[in-house]
């Protein structure tokens, strides 16, 4: 009678504690130990979903705390889109379960007045998860086949700050900035062909939505010559911004023929009209100029405050990288102890909010009052203290010909 042997390891069956036989085969007891390891292997690679992208996602409190080490304020802005990024991560991290439940992609959009920190919001959140990120402007793009940038363009920025890992860029976040400058000019549809408006908005809704696009490693127009990349945009999150100057006025409008209104005589609740944006809508989106279809795919919508004084001065000194702190360290490398009294700060917080340039005006304040000690000190040893007082805020800010700084 032939020998039965193992069909796996060739292992004769007086070699082995246990020989079991199948139809045509036979196997041993070392071989079903090795698959048993094999198949405990799998299921843990299974589990642990190492086939996806390595990811370690922040829930929304926590995204929240580190985003408030550096952005002040905005704590309606920073709740909706810590959700909606956590949200939007969670969803990529969903099995493939067939169930009936996708998870709606939750790109977003913010209306705020300029530099009350949307980008910062965006760029920041994208650096606490480690997600390449890039800012286009909405204002550059035109409807393929115009001169401008077509929108594709937008993912060659992403791909160069993904270092050209398509797979790294496909799970970044797009900031588009300025989509209020491609609003159509009146809520009817144009009979003419808007090309700086309606137009794009029709281009970025396959983009925003999740298709596959070809990208232009590059940038720049198409070239017959250049090796496409291709994208998927399924998984990118895109958060758009903008000023929407004049929306206000359609909400104010709006509330006014709402039950919620101005007037006071109602025991219904005042609108606060100070920061009528917080009360936008999708509808007022659609009033300013935004296809309805646009706006569907942005579906998460938030506002962002108008930063006041108070906010601005806080601005100056809390943030993890607060101006007062950067120059305090850049003269401290000079081995000058810089102080701004209390006096300065609010000077500098006046004059920004007088030039109405939110907290990007701080800055170019700033230098204005700062650049002749920063010429000076490193030259001269014998200073070792420097204290900004309202004065001397002052005497260097009126001799700084702001004005020209003001298109900071
Ligand atoms: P915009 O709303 O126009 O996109 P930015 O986000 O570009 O404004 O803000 C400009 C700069 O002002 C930022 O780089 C940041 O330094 C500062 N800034 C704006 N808003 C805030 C804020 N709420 N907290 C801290 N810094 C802010």
């Amino acid at each position: 009678m032939a020998q039965v042997t193992c069909s796996f390891c060739g292992r004769n069956k007086k070699d082995v504690d246990l020989m079991v036989s199948g139809i045509s085969a036979h196997i041993c007891n070392f071989c079903i130990d090795q698959a048993h390891l094999i198949l405990g292997e799998e299921d843990k690679t299974k589990k642990s979903g190492a086939t996806k992208p390595k990811f370690k996602l922040k829930k929304p409190k926590e995204l929240t705390s580190y985003l408030d080490q550096y952005v002040i304020g905005q704590e309606e802005a920073k709740k909706v889109l810590t959700v909606a990024v956590y949200n939007h991560y969670k969803r990529l991290q969903q099995k493939d379960d067939h169930d009936e439940i996708k998870i709606e992609k939750s790109n977003v959009i913010m209306v705020g007045d300029t530099g009350t920190g949307k980008t910062y919001l965006a760029k920041t959140l994208a650096k606490i998860l480690e997600v390449p990120f890039c800012i286009a402007d909405a204002t550059v793009l035109t409807e393929a086949g115009y001169v401008g940038e077509d929108v594709e363009s937008i993912l060659t920025r992403l791909l160069q700050s993904a270092d050209y890992n398509v797979e790294a860029a496909e799970r970044g976040i797009v900031y588009i900035d300025e989509l209020d400058k491609i609003a159509r000019k009146s809520d009817n549809p144009s009979i003419t062909r808007d090309v700086s408006g309606e137009g794009v908005q029709q281009a970025m809704l396959k983009l925003l939505e999740g298709t596959m696009v070809n990208v232009p490693p590059q940038g720049g127009r198409k070239h017959p010559d250049q090796k496409m990349i291709a994208v998927n945009t399924e998984n990118i999150l895109f958060i758009c911004g903008g000023a929407f100057d004049g929306i206000a006025r359609h909400i104010g409008k709006r509330l006014n023929t709402q039950p919620m209104g101005f007037a006071k005589t109602s025991d219904t609740p005042q609108a606060d009209r100070e920061n009528l944006l917080q009360y936008v809508t999708a509808q007022d989106l659609k009033a300013f100029g935004l296809i309805p279809e646009l706006i569907g795919r942005l579906p998460v919508l938030t506002h962002l405050d108008p930063l006041h004084k108070e906010a601005l001065k806080r601005i100056l000194t809390e943030p993890k990288n607060a101006l007062v702190k950067q120059y305090t360290k850049l003269l401290a490398m000079e081995g000058v102890a810089l102080t701004f009294e209390d006096s300065a700060l609010d000077f500098i917080v006046d004059k920004a909010d007088e030039y109405k340039l939110g907290a990007r005006g701080l800055r170019s304040i700033c230098e204005a009052i700062v650049t002749d000690a920063m010429y000076e000190l490193p030259s001269d040893d014998s200073i070792k203290e420097l204290v900004i007082d309202e004065d001397y805020a002052r005497s260097q800010f009126d001799k700084s010909k702001f004005k020209r700084l003001q298109v900071a």
